[in-house]
């Protein structure tokens, strides 16, 4: 808690929160903070080309380490656990066999990944997927920001350009450990999320253009309304995902009307659908239909209709053993369990595609995330990180008894 809080000052709001967006100066002096903590824990600490952090404690034996880790970046207005906690754990587990001598057959990693939250550079993701080889470094550092920065020159000027080379690294194992961002837990009063994998996502800007005309003498059979269209589509993902059921979800976040005034038929729209599903089958066919009904629609309204996708991640399906031992785990220490599927992306379905994964969900107070009032009880908290130690240990090969006490 004493680190979570330290490392909540950088960047700190006022009246609480954080605002670390990836490769800002805010972000420099939280990865400072993680970096002199990995350093005084004395862990062998090495940046990558894209500003990866993964410090190492040795092994008895060389090889791949068992990994933990997660971001310490956030969004514009973040609470202080979505991602800092994962990090601070995976220390506090490091901290903890230091204290206790506790010697491990593999060697025990912990990283954080640069730009999770996409906020200020696109995508999101973007260091674990470089990590994990399905983003390459040259796209990475060219990547343009909002506010028309280069990524590779923020990530040097913070002094985050490092040398190692990406994707060549071998993971022995990774788990994450993270608030839940949802209300499932907190609603259902259970200690210990255990992840099964994460939904499959799909990000879609449609612009539809009409014509611009006068909201008093044009007839409304003559109208080409982009406004009209985008409201179609949001009352349309509204009504698909409900029709489909199962675990689809679909979001209208952005309408952006051109010209947005009161006595204006809109001439444009812009409007971002955001789908996710656990079955990626299901989720091609809410494209699908997505699709059909925007052609539909917009042919019926006169309007001309272009897509531009976002962003599409099929569902990642976690490692099985993996999963059922964090609920061994979890379980051995007396926590209630529940099996989900992660709603939110994580760094975790990125190194899912180079070794065995899993994550550990903790719960968030009124399911609350991506806010200032983001919530996590300390002792939920410390239930987690228990799970994290106890499932790093086995993966590791400790000395099991080191740690069995009261
Ligand atoms: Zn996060």
């Amino acid at each position: 808690m004493e680190n979570l809080n330290e490392l909540a000052k950088r960047g700190a709001l006022e009246g609480g929160g954080n605002r670390r967006l990836a490769m800002s100066d805010e972000d420099g002096a939280g990865r400072d903070y993680v970096v002199s903590r990995m350093k005084a824990l004395g862990l062998k600490v090495v940046i990558d080309r894209v500003g990866n952090v993964v410090a190492t404690r040795p092994g008895r034996m060389d090889g791949p380490p068992v990994m933990t880790g997660s971001h310490v970046d956030t969004v514009g207005t973040g609470g202080i656990y979505d991602g800092a906690l994962g990090v601070l754990a995976g220390l506090e587990v490091v901290e903890t066999l230091n204290d206790h001598d506790v010697a491990t057959d593999h060697p025990i990693a912990v990283a954080f990944f640069s730009n999770e939250e996409g906020v200020r550079f696109t995508p999101d993701m973007m260091g674990s997927q470089v990590f994990a080889g399905t983003v390459g470094v040259p796209e990475a550092l060219d990547a343009i920001g909002f506010d028309g920065t280069r990524y590779g020159d923020e990530l040097e000027r913070i002094g985050y350009a490092g040398d190692a080379e990406c994707g060549v690294r071998e993971v022995r194992s990774f788990l994450e450990l993270h608030i839940e961002q949802g209300p499932v837990l907190d609603s259902s009063g259970i200690d210990i999320g255990v992840v099964e994998g994460v939904q499959g996502l799909s990000w879609t800007e449609w612009s539809l253009e009409g014509v611009a005309n006068h909201a008093g003498t044009t007839p409304m059979e003559a109208r080409h309304d982009a406004g009209y269209g985008a409201a179609e589509i949001t009352s349309f993902a509204r009504r698909m995902a409900r029709e489909m059921g199962g675990r689809q979800v679909a979001t209208v976040g952005v309408i952006d009307l051109h010209p947005n005034l009161i006595n204006v038929v809109a001439e444009t729209a812009r409007v971002t659908v955001d789908l996710r599903n656990t079955d990626d089958l299901a989720l091609a066919d809410a494209e699908t239909r997505m699709t059909e009904f925007v052609k539909e629609m917009a042919t019926e309204e006169g309007l001309k209709y272009s897509r531009r996708t976002l962003a599409r991640f099929a569902p990642v399906p976690f490692a099985p053993p993996m999963v059922d031992l964090i609920e061994a785990k979890a379980r051995g220490r007396g926590s209630s369990t529940h099996r989900m599927p992660s709603g939110a992306g994580h760094d975790a379905q990125m190194l899912a595609a180079i070794c065995p994964t899993a994550m550990i969900f903790v719960p968030s107070r009124d399911g609350i995330s991506h806010n200032v009032n983001e919530f996590t009880e300390p002792r939920q908290i410390e239930a987690g990180a228990n799970v994290l130690l106890d499932a790093m240990l086995e993966l590791s090969g400790a000395d099991s008894t080191v740690l069995d006490g009261p």
